[in-house]
């Protein structure tokens, strides 16, 4: 088994990492929370294949866990399914004394845990993360909450669980693109901080060469992640390099509809944008973008997306920041990210010139 220890003013906890022990959650859980009544969230579709494992296992460590479902995808992210998860915590008789347990991607863990972080004003939860995405990124560092009508993630908290218990084998049920979504973020944590990880992507063959190193590949993203997180678990500096590709990401994602392109797939062809301006600014080295269009490739993300004309002035105005600069990640060359102050409107115009390819 990998352990990962994560170290917080607030208390530190444990990552643990092993193929097949989903089984043994209830035996790993009750190392850190006294056995006794719990809810177990899920998703319609992590339920039906993944919840029994979770559940009998809770059971036989002497857990009294409810299993309770939402409907599975973005649109539960919100203060509605919220309310109605509040309702079903009650309904269980969850108190202070009891555990939350998420079991499912990011959507579960971040409205699993933002009830959790809440709920008479927080009882402790521990991440069971099924996605490629919630393992090495969502689960790691905190951060839960819901999307308002206004935007995403408008409404949450830094909330840290007791333990995050990741199962690489569950992976084996995720659709491919749900697969590639997670990539995204692994090919991010090589591109920022990890030369030999990148080049590790490189020479795996796709999805099968990934689930062949999958514990060692997870393991490294967390210790990046949270290395990250535990000097700054605010999001006041450093932790800004995990938003590389994602400030241009987030613009795809919202000129063309949340849903049109995943998460990931906007942050590759982010990624490679952002390498494309800090490239023409000679601020990375030449090899950069081809490397990380070769990565992208790998697992079918896309290293380009068109942005309607006008799209990027909109963008620039919705940055909240809508100072005089921007914040934002590049790459000296594959394996060292670093902050760039730019003037947002180098930025916009400069954006302007990549959307026409
Ligand atoms: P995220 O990509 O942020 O983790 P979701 O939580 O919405 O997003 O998960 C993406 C999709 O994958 C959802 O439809 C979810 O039900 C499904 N899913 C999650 N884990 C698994 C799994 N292990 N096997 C199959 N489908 C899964
Ligand atoms: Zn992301």
């Amino acid at each position: 088994m990998e352990r990962l220890f994560v170290n917080l003013p607030g208390g530190g906890y444990d990552i643990l990492i092993e193929e097949g022990q989903l089984s043994r959650l209830g035996e790993l859980s009750a190392k850190v929370r006294r056995p006794g009544p719990a809810a177990v969230v899920t998703d319609g579709n992590v339920g039906p294949i993944y919840g029994e494992t979770a559940v009998e296992s809770l059971k036989r460590a002497g857990f009294s866990p409810v299993l309770i479902t939402i409907p599975p995808g973005e649109g539960s992210k919100t203060t509605e399914r919220l309310l109605w998860l509040y309702s079903r915590l009650l309904e269980a008789g969850i108190t202070r004394s009891d555990t939350v347990f998420a079991l499912g991607g990011g959507v579960v863990g971040d409205l699993a845990g933002f009830a959790a972080a809440t709920f008479l004003r927080g009882v402790p939860f521990i991440q069971v993360p099924t996605t490629l995405l919630a393992q090495v990124d969502s689960s790691v560092g905190g951060k839960v909450g819901v999307n308002l009508p206004e935007g995403k993630n408008l409404a949450g908290a830094f909330y840290q669980p007791l333990l995050v218990v990741i199962d690489p084998l569950c992976l084996k049920t995720l659709p491919d693109r749900v697969f590639s979504d997670g990539m995204a973020e692994v090919i991010k944590y090589g591109a920022i901080k990890s030369e030999e990880l990148f080049e590790k992507l490189l020479r795996c063959a796709g999805r099968e060469g990934v689930m062949r190193e999958i514990s060692g590949i997870i393991l490294e993203c967390c210790a990046i992640k949270s290395a990250v997180v535990e000097r700054d678990e605010r999001d006041t500096g450093e932790r800004m390099l995990l938003n590389f590709g994602h400030t241009i990401g987030h613009i795809y994602e919202a000129a063309h509809g949340y849903g049109k392109y995943t998460h990931g797939e906007a942050v590759s062809a982010g990624m490679c944008a952002i390498t494309r301006m800090s490239g023409r600014l000679g601020k990375t080295d030449e090899d950069v973008f081809d490397r990380l269009r070769a990565a992208a490739a790998r697992f079918s993300l896309p290293c380009f997306i068109p942005l309607p004309k006008g799209e990027e002035i909109r963008a620039a105005r919705d940055k909240k920041a809508g100072g005089k600069w921007i914040d934002l990640v590049f790459l000296s060359r594959i394996g060292r990210g670093y902050i760039e102050k730019m003037e947002t409107g180098t930025f916009v115009s400069m954006l302007g010139e990549l959307g026409e390819g």
